[in-house]
């Protein structure tokens, strides 16, 4: 290895936990550098997560709704045809863009970007195997650890990224399959099958409990996404395990069996997406060099400073706890600086949104309904729908309602969940809500512009704290 140079700052890992907070450091004053080896900066988020993963949500809703959707609007559509490599195309152009502007703000904010995967020597070094050949050993007085996490796999079943994907092949399929066959009714499995759904595919999701929408998302919002991701077509099948699965045909097939033991089916597709969740990554990192350990679940463990029984190793992102979420990434990356700088940062574990990309969005923020009643906490309920809201009307996006949770007595808001045309956007107002401690009654009593959805925002409000107008 070449002789090591010296940092104040060094990320491993250039995803969003890690390049965020390079620009952070950077931005502070630190000598910082990012250690990245896929050979393009932003992550999963921005490579192969929810930056693609959008552009094909937007773009087949825009191609399903021309197709189902424009009659009753007073538009006539002639011949409506799929040009599914110009749809790759356009997401592979807003990825390039995207993590080309990471590479720009790093220079801005003076970060140097190390092309190669890293693992520790011992405490301060880190040896980095180039992408373009050769080694260097990085030395650094604090190094953040943000390596992210990797699809978990289903045993017995292994992945080609062809017939047997992870979201990573869903992404970038060539072709719209005939069938495919969901395991995981979780964000992931959602999206994925909302896409290749309105692209035509027949697609069929295969859950192991007996909602969907994965940890998190309220029951009742859950149970009206199914009703209305099955009238687009999805069929659902709660309550079921697959047990084995062989590839090995011309189709894939999938023996599944109700959870609670019984009934067996064979399921065969052309395609089998696995969305069982997703593991912390920590592979080749070298960590046996250094004595730090993983817990059960492959987690880093911290403290509430992010560091590792190493204090100046430190670690965020999806390599660590929390929702394995892009913005709770870039939070932790801003706050790991902060504490390195000053000794104290910012993350408000109890007020991080969560979107799931679908049409009608859902979207959610705090604790929902099953949560508060398992924790014994007296709570009121309000709700607004929006087909008592003149926007959504006017805009015939009418599925959907806002369901606020707050304190019986003080009626502080302790949860909001939203599913509606949206929802990701106004999510934005119950988070700064939450993060301000605010009643139900303080959005109630806040002026909403008419005609905007967020009016169905503020009447769910007062609905919580006294009476709605409109419903
Ligand atoms: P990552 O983004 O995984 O980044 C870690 C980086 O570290 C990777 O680029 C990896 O190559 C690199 N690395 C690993 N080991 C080494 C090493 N030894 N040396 C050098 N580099 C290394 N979240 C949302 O909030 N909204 C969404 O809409 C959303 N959509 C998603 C859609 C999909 C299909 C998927 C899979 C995920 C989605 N997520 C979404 C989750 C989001 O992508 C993650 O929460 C986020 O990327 C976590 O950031 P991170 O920096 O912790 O990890
Ligand atoms: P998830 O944990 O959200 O959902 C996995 C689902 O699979 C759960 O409902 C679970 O009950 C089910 N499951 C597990 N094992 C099963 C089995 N053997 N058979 C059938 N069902 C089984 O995980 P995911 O959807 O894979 O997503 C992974 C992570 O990526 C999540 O943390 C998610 O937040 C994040 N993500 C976020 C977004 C977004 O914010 N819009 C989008 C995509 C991914």
């Amino acid at each position: 290895a070449s002789e090591a140079s010296e940092y104040d700052v060094l990320f491993i890992g250039g995803g969003v936990a890690g390049y965020v907070g390079a620009i952070k450091a950077g931005q502070e004053g630190f000598k910082t550098a990012c250690i990245e080896k896929r050979g393009a900066l932003g992550g999963t988020c921005l490579n192969v997560g929810c930056i693609p993963s959008k552009s094909l949500l937007n773009n087949s809703h825009l191609y399903h709704q021309i197709l189902h959707d424009t009659k009753k609007r007073g538009i006539d559509v002639g011949d409506v045809k799929l040009n599914l490599r110009q749809m790759m195309k356009a997401k592979e152009e807003s990825v390039a863009g995207l993590t080309k502007g990471v590479e720009f703000l790093f220079k801005k904010n003076k970060v140097d970007y190390i092309k190669g995967t890293g693992s520790f020597v011992d405490e301060h070094t880190v040896r980095v195997n180039l992408v373009d050949g050769g080694e260097a050993d990085i030395k650094a007085k604090n190094i953040i650890i943000a390596t992210g996490s990797e699809s978990t796999p289903f045993p017995g079943l292994e992945i080609d990224e062809k017939k047997v994907i992870t979201s990573t092949g869903a992404i970038a399929l060539e072709e719209v399959p005939k069938r495919l066959t969901v395991i995981g009714g979780g964000i992931i499995g959602l999206e994925m099958a909302s896409v290749w759904a309105r692209l035509g595919s027949q697609v069929t999701v295969v859950e192991f409990l007996g909602q969907i929408g994965g940890p998190g998302m309220d029951a009742d919002v859950a149970k009206q996404a199914q009703k209305i991701l099955g009238k687009q077509g999805i069929k659902f099948k709660l309550n079921t395990k697959v047990t084995s699965g062989d590839p090995s045909g011309e189709t894939v097939k999938l023996e599944v069996e109700a959870a609670k033991g019984g009934k067996n089916e064979t399921l065969e597709s052309e395609v089998v997406l696995v969305a069982i969740g997703r593991r912390p990554y920590t592979d080749g990192l070298g960590l046996e060099n250094i004595g730090i350990e993983l817990d059960d679940k492959k987690r880093l463990v911290i403290d509430q400073e992010y560091r590792t029984k190493i204090p100046h190793i430190r670690v965020v992102g999806d390599v660590t706890f929390g929702p394995m979420l892009a913005h709770k990434a870039e939070e932790e990356g801003v706050a790991v600086v902060e504490y390195i700088k000053k000794g104290f940062g910012h993350v408000n574990y109890g007020a991080i949104p969560s979107v799931m990309y679908t049409h009608p969005e859902v979207a959610w923020v705090g604790q929902n309904e099953q949560e508060l009643k398992a924790a014994g906490v007296k709570y009121k309920v309000g709700s607004f729908p929006f087909t008592a809201n003149s926007r959504a009307k006017t805009n015939l996006e009418t599925d959907g309602f806002v369901k606020f949770l707050s304190d019986a007595e003080t009626d502080r808001i302790l949860g909001v969940h939203i599913i509606g045309a949206n929802a990701g956007e106004m999510i934005a107002e119950g988070t700064l809500a939450l993060e301000y401690g605010a009643s139900s009654e303080d959005v109630a009593r806040t002026c909403h512009a008419h005609p905007t959805l967020a009016e169905a925002f503020k009447e769910a409000a007062m609905s919580t704290y006294s009476q709605a107008i409109h419903y």
